[in-house]
């Protein structure tokens, strides 16, 4: 049907729904899945769980990460005729580290009207309860899988004074926490949070160090779906640097002014760009 001149578009709903724990849903989100006309799940199989559960009896079709260009076009088309779609995830909230971004933009462009129904995401349950810092936090998701890139990426936040939120799999997460200790440090605060709302949910907090201890005599500890919670960095004080300097003093007669300056700074707990612009002005003598 094409849509008439004065026909208002449907609405898309992006719905937020349970992060392992059925009953974690709001009404808002079930009267509204019970409503549209068509809901794009990730895995419809998957979600086919939650609707029987809640006697839900909408069609669904698949939107995942390999076939959202295709469906967008779908979608809209669907929108535009005056019917309503509602977009789900696997799990918590769509677009956290799932697919949804481009067909919200897509919406956006074609005028279409937008409406949140929120509700879970591991990553507010987890800092509700990790005990750190929550005033300024930076959600980093997943890290990348190989360990060059990651470790790359790990470097890159050693001087991030935000809390940090990762989100890790079973797979990854022993050598992801051995990554951090070895580059932020043994003694930088950690929460771990395991199968969050599940049977087996479980947090680990303490150092880096104690964590991945805490970790170790729990046989079942690496299994499951993770959040990280890593403290941010502590701001540099005056004699961090003045430490970072004299450390760099004796590096940069070994090392280049970079190699010197991420040293220096994991030693002294300065910002490596402070000891870097230093060793530059150095050489630069
Ligand atoms: N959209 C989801 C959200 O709002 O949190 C995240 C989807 S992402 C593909 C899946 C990752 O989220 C998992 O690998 C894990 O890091 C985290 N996660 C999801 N559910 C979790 C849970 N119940 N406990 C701990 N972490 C969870």
């Amino acid at each position: 049907m094409k849509p008439g001149k004065t026909e208002k578009p449907g609405k898309l709903y992006v719905v937020a729904t349970p992060i392992g724990n059925l009953s974690d849903i709001t009404n808002r989100a079930i009267e509204t899945l019970a409503s549209v006309k068509l809901i794009a799940a990730e895995d419809t199989r998957h979600s086919k769980i939650l609707l029987q559960h809640y006697g839900i009896n909408t069609a669904m079709i698949s939107l995942h990460e390999h076939n959202e260009a295709s469906r967008i076009k779908k979608i809209i088309g669907i929108l535009q005729t005056g019917s309503s779609v509602a977009l789900i995830s696997d799990a918590g909230t769509p677009l956290i580290s799932d697919p949804g971004c481009r067909l919200v933009i897509a919406a956006h462009e074609a005028g279409m009207q937008l409406v949140p129904v929120p509700g879970p995401s591991a990553i507010s349950a987890m800092l509700s309860v990790a005990g750190q810092s929550v005033e300024r936090f930076c959600f980093e998701g997943f890290l990348p899988s190989k360990p060059p890139a990651r470790r790359k990426q790990l470097e890159s936040l050693v001087s991030e004074d935000r809390t940090l939120v990762f989100y890790e799999s079973s797979h990854r997460i022993r050598d992801s926490l051995n990554d951090m200790k070895n580059i932020f440090g043994s003694s930088r605060g950690c929460t771990v949070g395991r199968e969050l709302t599940k049977r087996y949910e479980s947090l680990y907090r303490g150092t880096l160090d104690e964590v991945i201890l805490q970790m170790e005599q729990n046989l079942h500890s690496v299994r499951g779906e993770f959040v990280v919670v890593i403290a941010g960095a502590v701001t540099s004080s005056d004699d961090s640097v003045e430490k970072g300097r004299s450390i760099m003093d004796v590096l940069l007669t070994e090392l280049s002014v970079s190699q010197a300056a991420s040293l220096a700074a994991r030693l002294s707990g300065a910002r490596k760009k402070v000891l870097y612009e230093y060793g530059l002005s150095k050489k630069g003598t």
